[in-house]
């Protein structure tokens, strides 16, 4: 939809992202584009900045916030990043048309902090940390897991702005299983799950979705440096059995904690926990 707004700014220069009031960041535009935004009188383009979508870093990743989820999915890997199916897994999750993945960016999906929001469940389940751009020129780093902290709701400060996302190698070397179910065919995700079990055996399991906001565990196995004789299986219900289930008209409560349940065990035991 068209939005009456009075100025669209092209950002060039970190500076150009200092935001006026009722000014706001604009990425690939699809979700501010598709509904009325009466408080926004200004958008300012992130896009133009030229940051590059992905770049080595190491041994590790770095996605650009603007990043588009297009870019991300046909990013050739390294042959030793046997995740990697996992990006294919959580863009596909993403209730859009390839029109939409060409345009919607990897930052303004966590920005926007959607249970289903399935670029977070991504880097949530890489370990990913949040390279964010502070409003007096400096920067933080936080973990994505952290930085959304509910539906619509994430750490970001007034002012700050999400740089990229640094992935490690050894969650990028994991071997993973992932599960995703909605309530109907081509339904929004109403639970997405995922196991990683890392080169030193390391299980984490990472539900989204299903949940207001991002979870992660990490089990204890007799191979890791939590050694513990509590089966798996048991591990995951007392994980699970914690968590507040998301409500909304794309799956209750209930469903969606048996679905997840099920899931879960099922993702631990593929990857062979
Ligand atoms: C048909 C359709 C289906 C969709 N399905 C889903 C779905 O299944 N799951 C889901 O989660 N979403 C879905 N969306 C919503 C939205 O398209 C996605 O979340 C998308 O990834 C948002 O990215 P964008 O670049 O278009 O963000 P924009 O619309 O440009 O911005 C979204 C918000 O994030 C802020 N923002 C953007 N980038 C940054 C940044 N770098 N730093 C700080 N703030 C920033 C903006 O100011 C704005 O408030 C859907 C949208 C459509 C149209």
């Amino acid at each position: 939809m068209d939005l009456a707004v009075g100025s669209l700014r092209a950002a060039r220069t970190r500076k150009d992202l200092c935001l006026a009031p009722g000014e706001r960041l604009l990425a690939g535009g699809t979700w501010l584009f598709s509904e009325p935004q009466p408080d926004v009188t200004g958008l300012v383009d992130l896009t133009t900045l030229g940051w590059e979508p992905v770049e080595r870093v190491g041994d590790g990743l770095r996605v650009a916030a603007t990043c588009t989820v297009e870019q991300l999915a046909a990013h050739v890997p390294d042959p030793a990043w046997t995740a990697w199916p996992l990006v294919g897994a959580c863009a596909d999750a993403l209730l859009m048309s390839f029109k939409v993945q060409g345009q919607a960016t990897v930052g303004g999906n966590v920005a926007l902090a959607l249970p289903a929001g399935a670029m977070t469940s991504l880097l949530v389940a890489l370990d990913a940390v949040a390279v964010v751009w502070t409003p007096d020129g400096g920067e933080r780093r936080e973990p994505v897991v952290d930085l959304v902290v509910g539906p619509g709701r994430t750490t970001l400060a007034p002012g700050e702005v999400l740089r990229a996302f640094d992935v490690p190698a050894h969650a990028l070397r994991a071997r993973v299983a992932v599960r995703q179910q909605s309530l109907t065919a081509v339904g929004r995700s109403a639970s997405l799950v995922v196991a990683r079990r890392d080169a030193d055996g390391a299980v984490t399991l990472t539900v989204t979705a299903a949940t207001p906001r991002p979870v992660q565990a990490r089990l204890a196995s007799a191979t890791t440096s939590v050694p513990t004789s509590v089966p798996t299986s048991v591990q995951v219900d007392a994980v699970l059995a914690g968590l507040e289930w998301y409500d909304d008209p794309h799956g209750a409560p209930d469903w969606r904690r048996a679905v997840t349940t099920l899931l879960a065990h099922e993702v631990v035991t593929e990857v062979g926990a």
